[in-house]
């Protein structure tokens, strides 16, 4: 069975969770890989670059570079190291695909370069979409790129709207034949529970993930709801519709991975079991569709679908982003610097589960309102909250 699609690929990021998972579905894909990139984990790359004999990789961290050219001594591949060179390889080596799976704000000047060089950046780090959504379709439009959502939920959007014929992506017009965006969410590990079950839950409960399997930093999100939060906000900024048009229905089986309500109450779902690669492969084959041996829905075996009203007053980080979104300038920006700067606390004990959404909330209603105009304002933003954050950490643990 034909299933190469013949592109060539970077990664951003992969040494991290989705990045491993983007190189499988390369594999499976027959992409050839000119570019790898990654934080710090110089022994994984090592045995990436072995693997994928990519002309470059460059590693964020200097002195993880330094081991990784110890580690690949004698080898043909380029290495590079700070972000800095890390930055200019994205042009540099650029390929036709470019996989954007690193993690958190710091990802953001990435996304940047990457959506300049005119390429199709398949973008999985929902923060650059939340900080400077509008800033990176300017730089995609201007250079003839494009841009496809890897995130599971947001590839599901997509889909549902290829479907329709709406496949660009943050269309006007997308507004008139849209009547609502929904959103699922599997509830995470603590659905069911109140605020007061949750007061003494360990970062190991929240780092238990009952369907997806993620990263340490967005499970945790996941368990305060609060990465259904940002993906409320990444919706607007994808395609183009106001935050009251999107809704977050929970959806414990994790099937339905998103569904677009049109005008005529007509709802499109794109199903399938809950797989990172699935999206991915299909940021890469787009807009073909490509063989898959990952597991299919059996509907007999799963029984029932069932859905339920999130609960905001146990989880009230999903209101707390709209009520950023709602604000725009500087105040998405922080929601996610707090929201690193807390889960980062709770991660090493220093503060409980539940705090995480009191000190996010009350770091964004702090902090000062201000307009979002250059990628400098956008990092201005990021430092300020970050302050403001641990210093309310630093009262609360005392
Ligand atoms: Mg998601």
């Amino acid at each position: 069975m034909k299933n190469e699609i013949n592109k060539t690929l970077s990664v951003l990021g992969s040494t991290g969770s989705v990045g491993r998972q983007a190189l499988e579905a390369a594999d499976e894909l027959g992409c050839k890989v000119n570019f790898l990139s990654g934080m710090s984990n110089a022994d994984l790359m090592a045995e990436q670059v072995r693997k994928y004999m990519p002309e470059a990789a460059a590693m964020a961290d200097s002195a993880a570079a330094e081991r990784l050219r110890g580690l690949l001594a004698g080898q043909s591949v380029k290495i590079y190291g700070g972000v800095e060179d890390l930055l200019k390889c994205i042009s540099e080596y650029s390929a036709d695909i470019i996989l954007h799976s690193v993690a958190g704000l710091a990802g953001l000047p990435a996304a940047l370069a990457a959506a300049g060089t005119g390429k199709r950046l398949a973008i999985a780090n929902k923060e650059s979409i939340i900080a400077a959504g509008d800033m990176i379709y300017e730089k995609v439009n201007a250079s003839g790129g494009e841009l496809i959502p890897v995130d599971s939920e947001h590839s599901a959007i997509f889909q549902c709207l290829c479907a329709q014929g709406l496949a660009s992506l943050s269309s006007p017009s997308n507004g008139q034949l849209i009547s609502k965006i929904i959103l699922t969410a599997s509830g995470g590990p603590f659905l069911g529970k109140k605020r007061d079950d949750m007061d003494l839950v360990t970062p190991q409960q929240a780092l238990a993930h009952p369907t997806w399997k993620m990263g340490k930093k967005i499970t945790v999100d996941s368990a305060t709801l609060m990465n259904k939060g940002f993906e409320i906000i990444e919706a607007t900024r994808l395609f183009g519709v106001d935050e009251k048009k999107v809704e977050v229905v929970v959806h414990p089986q994790s099937i339905i991975h998103s569904m677009v309500e049109y005008i005529d109450n007509s709802i499109i779902a794109q199903l399938g079991l809950p797989d990172m690669k699935s999206a991915v492969r299909y940021a890469f084959s787009y807009p073909e569709r490509t063989f898959s041996n990952s597991g299919k829905v059996n509907f007999a075996e799963i029984g029932k679908l069932t859905f339920l009203e999130p609960d905001t007053e146990a989880f009230p980080l999903l209101d707390t982003a709209r009520y950023a979104v709602d604000q725009n300038g500087n105040i998405p920006t922080a929601l996610i610097a707090a929201d690193e700067e807390a889960v980062s606390a709770f991660l090493d004990e220093r503060i409980s589960f539940n705090a995480i959404s009191d000190v996010v909330s009350e770091s964004i209603c702090k902090i000062r309102y201000n307009i979002v105009d250059s990628i400098s304002d956008i990092f201005n933003a990021e430092e300020e909250a970050r302050a403001l954050t641990k210093e309310i950490i630093t009262k609360m643990s005392k």
